[in-house]
């Protein structure tokens, strides 16, 4: 497993880390198979959405926002359940198919670490599996 480290500077961010799980593919050596990217985080999490225009994920996190307000009726007493609401929302893991060495993601597609809980230092496990 590789450990991919995200350091976040807003309270609510996505981080485009596209470069550094197709760099984690080419380390593991796998040509074929499955990456899978887990965040081991109960406030953050991870997407894959549009990478051609900022303004989607500006929207996404504003829509989430809008959604799960900073400041509710949360029994949770850290103050950030909104945060760990997103985070469930979002998900903590996806699973990219990796065909000649090279992710799989369509045209306008990026993988986002969702940061809700910032600003952090962060954490991804990423892991190779190859198919047979
Ligand atoms: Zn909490």
């Amino acid at each position: 497993m590789k450990i991919l480290s995200v350091r976040t500077t807003e309270r609510n961010q996505f981080i485009d880390i596209t470069n550094q799980i197709q760099r984690c593919v080419e380390e593991e050596g796998l040509q074929d198979g499955i990456v899978c990217i887990f965040v081991p985080h109960t406030t953050a999490g991870i997407t894959i959405n549009e990478d051609a225009d900022p303004d989607v994920t500006y929207d996404v996190q504003n829509t989430l926002s809008r959604l799960v307000p900073h400041h509710g009726s949360y029994r949770h007493a850290e103050g950030n359940s909104d945060s760990h609401t997103k985070s469930s929302i979002i998900g903590p893991s996806l699973s990219v198919i990796v065909e000649n060495g090279r992710l799989q993601l369509g045209t306008w597609q990026g993988i986002y670490f969702a940061e809700f809980d910032g600003p952090r230092s962060r954490q991804c496990w990423v892991k190779t599996i190859p198919s047979r």
